[in-house]
């Protein structure tokens, strides 16, 4: 089975046995990043990713579904106000997902170097873990 995007082969191949029907794919080219979905996805599969403008990318944030994660269950689907996020059978969403992404369709557009998002600021627990170590 193709996987375009090879972070997602141990993964898909993992989930043979139960593996959901549909995946969710959120298409960027409606998403206003309001973040609703978020909230409703009981696995917390879906991230906030940069704006679709590579010299400002945070501004007008998006989401995107991380599809090994996700758990096919519709409730993001349900409730998305712009209707921008669509059930896709499971071999499909790995082929579809990288199509209807802003950065993937933009960078390859531009042909320019994807940026490299800056590192996640480490959660407050983990800071006063690592003050409690020293
Ligand atoms: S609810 Fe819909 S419009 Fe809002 S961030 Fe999620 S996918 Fe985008
Ligand atoms: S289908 Fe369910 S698990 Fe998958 S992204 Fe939507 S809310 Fe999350």
């Amino acid at each position: 089975m193709p996987y375009p995007e090879p972070k997602y082969l141990k993964a898909a191949d993992l989930r043979v046995s139960r593996r959901p029907k549909q995946l969710a794919v959120i298409n960027q080219g409606g998403c206003t990043g309001c973040m609703v979905c978020i909230d409703f996805c009981p696995v917390d599969c879906i991230e906030i990713v940069p704006g679709p403008d590579p010299d400002n990318p945070t501004v007008h944030k998006l989401v995107q579904v991380d599809l090994p994660r996700c758990i096919g269950c519709t409730l993001c689907v349900k409730y998305c106000p712009w209707e921008t996020i669509e059930m896709v059978a499971f071999e499909d969403a790995y082929v579809i997902s990288p199509e209807w992404t802003f950065r993937g369709v933009i960078d390859e557009l531009w042909e320019r170097e994807p940026v490299q998002v800056e590192a996640e600021r480490p959660k407050r627990r983990d800071r006063e873990r690592a003050k409690v170590n020293q």
